[in-house]
């Protein structure tokens, strides 16, 4: 070896940056091993952050100490508010990031973080021995690289995203390569299967690229940025360099879908010459045409891909049909009649793992101290790469020096959905995160991560003074400002106030502002310009606070009620499952739920649960031979 790490992690994409970071920042000895360091945290599709259940995620990997908010707060050109229609469970954050300054941004940070080595070389094979006895299991050891170097590490992270064996398709012309303008990763997939993991083949696609100077802008509708809040928590607001750009929306007609119709045959995906499986959740334009045959007009919205730059990003027409094809098509679009297209849209199929192998850490089941995150295990996103990769880099670190790991509960956040799905149910096509996939979505809110997350970063080591101060302070502020709204009250003499409001005067006694809150009718504002005519000198409390406050306040009722709801899943998550359970010792298993257990390996019995196909005969069998156990002293049940 010619040297040694404490965590090797493999690429430096969205889950690969997180997870360096993180083992780094809590204090292990990491290498950050990547093909080309000027693609460090590259964005190879949109420009876009966040949006629906993906906000969630990148909130959550800011909450635990995560980069991913950070960099975008540093590099974001446009940023609104999405999903305010359905009430605060869904509303998150979309932004977009420059697409030359992010990388930039994310590389200052890996290369001035103590413990972080970045090396820019491919990793083609991993270098496992026997962990003892010459037997099973077995763990890692380290990594060689293609250029003949081996590197040891007591951990290793493999987040290779759309890389391995990667074969990019725009019509019948095919490219080896991970995405544009880069090879691809040969060798650790054969590795992989040679040590017995089950590997599939996914895919997916991006869009044409557009020359801003040939789009007519009177023909397209402009949603200017908002006025926000930053994305990551460690910000109290934002200050872009200079004044937020707004994206476009336009829409495709019949004449878009008659061009494709008439082309599909000539489409990758449809022309047969991709094998991979494509995204349910993010399908692309040939996709939309044929499934939804019946609608004659799609939204398409022109995304500006960096500050200075002509290139347009045309969000919602990802393909895979032939150049020429794609300007036809473009060219029906109302306002890009007269467009130039600068890149053609294009799909990339690779490898992937399935990710019921993992742990509920993202360790893998067949080998102690492999970790894989992000694309790999059948996820498409940035976000949830991110995701994947802060709880992998956390414990492989945790791993390395020997302490218990972190797992996140569905209940705890979108990550715990979002592992609990992978390594419970697996997937047959690309994996992205939704809000309907949450069922404590009202508990899983945008402005609270930090609640819920930023104590568990902190108890691992890896969230920082200034966040947890930060974190501290707004928990002190919302009880403050919670107290202070039930400690003043309104009074029958101050009716006009409230009619001028629309709301209910006060027929008797006094009311507190905290009550008057609960009003549908009355929002912070309300209360506050109410307060403001009854307390001389009342202050408003700042926006991260009054957001919150209002959140707890006005959904008390539905809160409650879903933390009953996570009590009584706990009793179910509560009881453990040991990790050597002998199921075929498990008598009136049936078979098919044997062979699922034994598959899965479920950490505790609400996992079981979810294992897709178990019968509650098989969960009843199950309880009782744990209770039996536990009886017997050999089980201690949490
Ligand atoms: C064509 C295309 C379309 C996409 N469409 C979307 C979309 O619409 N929305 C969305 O959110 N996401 C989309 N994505 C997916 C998005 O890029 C990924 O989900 C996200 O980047 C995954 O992050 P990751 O860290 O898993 O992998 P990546 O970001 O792909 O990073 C993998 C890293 O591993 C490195 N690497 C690979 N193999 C090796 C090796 N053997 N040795 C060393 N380094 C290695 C690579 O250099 C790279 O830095 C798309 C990606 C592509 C390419």
């Amino acid at each position: 070896m010619t040297s040694t790490f404490d965590v090797i992690v493999v690429g430096a994409g969205h889950a690969g940056c997180e997870a360096a970071l993180a083992s780094a920042r809590m204090g292990c000895r990491t290498a950050i091993v990547t093909l080309d360091m000027e693609r460090v945290g590259h964005l190879p599709c949109n420009c876009s952050i966040g949006g629906p259940a993906k906000g969630h995620l990148a909130r959550e990997v800011d909450a635990l100490g995560g980069e991913i908010c950070v960099n975008t707060d540093k590099t974001l050109t446009h940023i609104r508010f999405v999903g305010t229609g359905k009430g605060p469970a869904v509303q998150t954050l979309r932004a977009h990031a420059d697409k030359t300054l992010y990388p930039i941004a994310m590389r200052a940070t890996l290369e001035s973080t103590a413990n972080l080595t970045p090396i820019e070389c491919g990793v083609e094979a991993l270098v496992v021995e026997s962990a003892g006895s010459g037997q099973e299991p077995r763990r890692v050891a380290g990594v060689r690289l293609c250029d003949g170097r081996e590197l040891g590490s007591g951990a290793v992270i493999i987040t290779t995203g759309t890389f391995l064996n990667g074969l990019m398709h725009c019509g019948d012309v095919k490219t080896e390569g991970g995405r544009h303008g880069e090879g691809r990763s040969e060798g650790l997939s054969a590795d992989l299967a040679a040590l017995g993991f089950r590997l599939g083949r996914f895919k997916t696609g991006t869009t044409p690229r557009i020359d801003r100077g040939t789009v007519d802008f009177d023909a397209v509708t402009p949603f200017e940025s908002e006025d926000c809040p930053p994305f990551s928590f460690l910000n109290e607001r934002l200050e872009p360099p200079r004044p937020l750009l707004p994206c476009w929306q336009t829409h495709t007609n019949v004449t878009t879908h008659a061009v494709i119709r008439d082309n599909l045959h000539l489409s990758a995906m449809y022309g047969g010459h991709i094998r991979g499986i494509g995204p349910r959740y993010c399908p692309s334009i040939e996709d939309k045409v044929v499934r939804f045959a019946e609608k004659d007009s799609h939204p398409v919205f022109l995304e500006q891909e960096t500050w200075d730059g002509p290139s347009l990003y045309v969000q919602g027409m990802s393909t895979s049909l032939p150049a020429e094809v794609q300007v036809a098509f473009l060219q029906s679009v109302p306002g890009l009649e007269h467009v130039s297209m600068l890149r053609p849209g294009y799909a990339v199929e690779y490898d992937m793992v399935f990710p019921d192998q993992l742990n509920r850490t993202l360790e893998a089941k067949l080998v102690g101290g492999l970790f894989l995150a992000g694309q790999i295990n059948g996820t498409s996103g940035y976000e949830e790469a991110a995701a994947q990769g802060i709880v992998a880099g956390i414990n492989a670190a945790l791993r390395v020096q020997a302490r218990p790991p972190l797992v996140l509960k569905r209940q705890s956040s979108y990550i715990g959905v979002l592992i609990d799905d992978l390594v419970t149910k697996g997937v047959s096509d690309p994996y992205r995160m939704l809000t309907s996939r949450a069922e404590y979505r009202l508990l899983l809110r945008h402005d609270n991560a930090d609640m819920r997350l930023t104590p568990l970063g902190r108890e691992a080591g890896l969230v920082a003074d200034a966040r947890w101060e930060t974190m501290c302070a707004r928990r002190e502020a919302i009880a403050a400002e919670k107290t202070r709204l039930a400690d003043t009250f309104v009074h029958s003499r101050d009716n006009e106030l409230l009619v001028g409001h629309g709301t209910s005067p006060i027929t008797d006694g006094k009311v507190s502002l905290l009550a008057l809150l609960r009003r549908p009718e009355l929002d912070r504002e309300s209360v506050d310009s109410i307060a403001g005519g009854v307390v001389p000198g009342w202050e408003p409390v700042r926006r991260s606070v009054a957001e919150q406050v209002e959140i707890d306040v006005k959904y008390e009722g539905y809160i409650c009620r879903q933390g009953v709801q996570v009590e009584q899943s706990a009793q179910m998550e509560s009881v453990e499952i040991p990790a050597d359970i002998d199921y075929s010792a498990v008598r009136s298993l049936s078979y098919e739920g044997r062979e699922k257990l034994m598959r899965i390996r479920p950490g505790s019995l609400g996992q079981a649960g979810r294992i897709p196909g178990l019968r509650p005969g098989d969960i009843q069998v199950l309880y009782i031979h744990l209770e039996q156990r536990r009886r017997s002293g050999l089980l201690q049940v949490g």
